[in-house]
């Protein structure tokens, strides 16, 4: 058996063109969407996700720019960044790029971006509206995306067993969350699984809905998957590999491999979460442009 698979970048296409004709009608009222994203630093691997999601936004219509700022940015300059951000009545998204360099604070930093403009989902304010189910916030981008992969690739959620692993913040904790929501495309029976927990195997083989987003490289085997159970990788983790010119690949938590041999349905990554989480944020940064307007 080889499982289906959920092709991220077709079902990220098919959100990008609902994007894009929305900023369309939008721009016909005279807005155009912006975002802006914040590197601090000259991390590669940011360089390379930032440009990806200016490529795409500007596809989809959606106006963006980069802001750089020198790793040694004091924390008192990048919140005066920020706050200049906030002001801007031009400016509908604020996005800081992690990892932020070490010595700056995540939580202060995130929670200083107006939460209408935290296209990220990430401040404070954006996670209480998720844990209440409130939907005038915005949703985390990846774990949305992730609801998006099973609502388009129609896996049946309802009263289905789906066993997270991992509980970082970005990922598996909201992620948890939403699956366990009383609402269509999600009503799991959720497992938050992460490094304490004992038996793993013993736990993912329960899973009609299995997440890998602990960022550890090939970690999901046969052995953790029940035949026919559906697979989302979300993990991206670097593991040497002479033969390519950079000296590394990206890989995933999911032994993609042997692991579609015995899922029902599988992410591939890369092309699976990684484009959702693009076309999640570009369409929050349209929906915080379109709240200008009510
Ligand atoms: P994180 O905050 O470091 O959290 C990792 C979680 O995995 C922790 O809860 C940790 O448990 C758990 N864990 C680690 N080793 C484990 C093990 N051996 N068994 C069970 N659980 C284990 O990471 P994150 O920010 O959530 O990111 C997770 C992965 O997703 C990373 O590879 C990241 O690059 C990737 N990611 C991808 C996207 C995308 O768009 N594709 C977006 C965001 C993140 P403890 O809590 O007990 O330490």
């Amino acid at each position: 058996m080889s499982a289906r698979i959920l092709d991220g970048e077709a079902f990220a296409s098919q959100i990008h063109r609902e994007t894009s004709s929305r900023v369309t009608a939008l721009a016909q009222r005279g807005i155009t969407p912006r975002l802006v994203f914040i590197r601090v630093g000259e991390d590669p691997a940011s360089r390379a996700y930032v440009s990806r999601k200016e490529t795409r936004a500007k596809e989809v219509g959606i106006s963006s720019h980069t802001m750089v700022l020198p790793e040694s940015t004091p924390l008192a300059t990048l919140l005066r960044e920020i706050d200049t951000l906030n002001a801007d009545p031009k400016v509908h998204g604020i996005l800081i790029q992690s990892p932020l360099p070490a010595g700056l604070p995540n939580d202060q930093v995130y929670a200083r971006v107006s939460p209408a403009k935290d296209v990220d989902g990430f401040h404070p304010v954006n996670f209480g509206k998720l844990l209440l189910g409130d939907p005038t916030g915005f949703l985390p981008c990846t774990p949305a995306g992730i609801l998006e992969i099973l609502r388009l690739g129609k896996i049946p959620t309802k009263g289905k067993h789906a066993v997270v692993v991992g509980r970082g913040q970005i990922v598996g904790r909201p992620l948890a969350v939403l699956l366990a929501r009383k609402s269509a495309h999600a009503d799991c029976t959720v497992t938050l699984a992460h490094s304490s927990t004992p038996n793993l195997p013993s736990i993912t083989r329960q899973a009609d809905i299995l997440i890998g987003a602990l960022g550890r490289p090939h970690f999901l085997t046969p052995d953790h998957v029940q035949p026919g159970a559906t697979v989302i990788d979300v993990g991206v983790n670097r593991i040497a590999d002479a033969s390519n010119p950079r000296g590394y690949r990206l890989v995933g938590d999911v032994d993609f491999a042997s692991v579609q041999t015995i899922a029902g349905a599988i992410t591939p990554n890369p092309g699976g979460v990684g484009p959702m989480t693009i076309a999640l944020l570009l369409s929050n940064t349209l929906r915080a442009a379109e709240t200008t307007l009510s």
